[in-house]
């Protein structure tokens, strides 16, 4: 299919490419648009889960379509000093339901999967076929990569999906079970871990094993153990594995935002997703970021491809300036707190009120949050406080890769 042309051209059909398609699809109907994709699905082989409060206006609209997992009864969390229970709705979508989803709505011929994109520019896409799409506007939803202008951690996971032959009598979310002992998962080093379960169905759980390490490394083989552990010591051994995930997701915590986009920009061509800076930078998470950029882009779809690219930068830089405070608590955690201790960070965090969190998941952490979380005692030792809000981090190159 030589020579294609289209309106605009989307490259990645993960989370924020997909949103985005679906955003300029209910927005513009008659719009032309080609959703490009190098794998056989959309969305890629996980699950992304998210609090309903953090979704912006008309994101719950944008969503609806979605088949996903809810939960309308609240959440819980654990620490060595204490369990709460908070109330907001948690929400959870697995990608075989977002490709699903997508599908059911996007027309097939603006669908094209298994189709590696290798060079984007102002005027289009050329596809490792060698084919070629000419389109008004260019918008690069590619994987993130790990960069040297950009500093901090990571967060590494492993997620076990089980069904039972019975009933498991769960109903809540444990979003961060960080009462287990804080081992990080090679040598005899502390990191701040946690055990997330989500009951899925009445007979399915999910488990995951997250750590915040220094470094870049998942042995997958012990979470798994890990998990088997943690669901034998509540009762659970019986349960048949029905899927799985892993991660290994940046943590950042400072850099040269200009510096690292910059060394990816393509003139003319707009960066959404991870790639473009839209993550929260300590939880990693984009879902809420995804949404309301993909509804900002719908709504200024009839920008030319370069006045769409600056637009979408500008909300990049903005998004960077006001993530400071979540990059920020990042260093406090990588480089203020003994490993040991991490812990206390988010124990203390946990407890200030329900939507002083729910703004700190959402990005929409006020002036008077940013006090409220800073003032009070510290649970690190000051000076080391100081020394780790002026540090640099490491830089979040793919050194010690798996
Ligand atoms: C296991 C796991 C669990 C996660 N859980 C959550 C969660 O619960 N909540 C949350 O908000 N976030 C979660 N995340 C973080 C997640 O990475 C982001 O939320 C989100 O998937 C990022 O979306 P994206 O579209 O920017 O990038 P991606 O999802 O990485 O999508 C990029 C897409 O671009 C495609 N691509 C790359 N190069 C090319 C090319 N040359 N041509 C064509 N296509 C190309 C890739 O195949 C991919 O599909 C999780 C991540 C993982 C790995």
């Amino acid at each position: 299919m030589n020579g294609r042309e289209t309106d605009v051209a989307i490259v990645g059909g993960g989370l924020a490419g997909g949103l985005i398609a679906l955003a300029l699809h209910r927005a513009h109907p008659e719009m032309r648009f080609q959703l490009i994709e190098a794998g056989a699905a959309l969305g890629g082989h996980h699950r992304w889960s998210w609090f309903d409060s953090d979704l912006p206006e008309g994101g719950h609209a944008l969503l609806a379509g979605f088949a996903k997992t809810e939960w309308n009864d609240g959440y819980e969390v654990a620490f060595p000093a204490y369990r709460r229970a908070l109330a907001a709705g948690y929400r959870s979508l697995a990608s075989s339901d977002f490709d699903a989803g997508l599908r059911a709505v996007l027309p097939a011929s603006a669908l094209r999967l298994g189709s590696k994109v290798s060079a984007l520019d102002v005027g289009g896409v050329t596809l490792e076929s060698g084919d070629r799409i000419a389109a008004q506007a260019v918008i690069d939803c590619r994987s993130v990569l790990p960069s040297q202008h950009l500093q901090g951690g990571w967060q590494i996971f492993t997620g076990r999906h089980f069904k039972y032959g019975r009933p498991h009598g769960l109903s809540q979310p444990m979003i961060m079970d960080a009462s287990i002992a804080q081992h990080a998962p090679s040598g005899n080093r502390s990191a701040y871990r946690f055990m997330y379960v989500l009951p899925l169905a009445k007979d399915e759980l999910f488990f995951e094993d997250t750590y915040y390490d220094e470094t870049r490394a998942l042995d997958e083989d012990l979470l798994g153990r890990r998990i088997d552990q943690y669901a034998a010591d509540m009762g659970f051994r019986d349960g048949v594995e029905i899927g799985r995930e892993k991660g290994i997701l940046p943590v950042i915590t400072g850099g040269n935002f200009d510096a690292y986009r910059a060394s990816i920009d393509i003139p003319g061509v707009a960066m959404a997703g991870a790639r473009g800076g839209f993550s929260h930078p300590l939880t990693s998470y984009t879902m809420p970021i995804a949404v309301e950029n993909a509804l900002a882009i719908a709504s200024h779809a009839h920008l030319s491809g370069p006045l769409l690219a600056h637009f979408v930068r500008e909300r990049a830089n903005e998004h960077w300036r006001k993530t400071s405070i979540y990059r920020a608590l990042g260093r406090m955690l990588f480089k203020a707190a003994e490993p040991e201790r991490r812990v206390d960070i988010f124990q203390r965090f946990y407890r200030l009120p329900e939507d002083l969190i729910e703004r700190f998941y959402a990005c929409r952490t006020t002036l008077p949050d940013k006090l409220r979380i800073l003032s009070g005692k510290p649970p690190v030792s000051i000076p080391r406080a100081i020394r780790a809000l002026a540090s640099k981090g490491d830089p979040l190159i793919m050194e010690n890769t798996e």
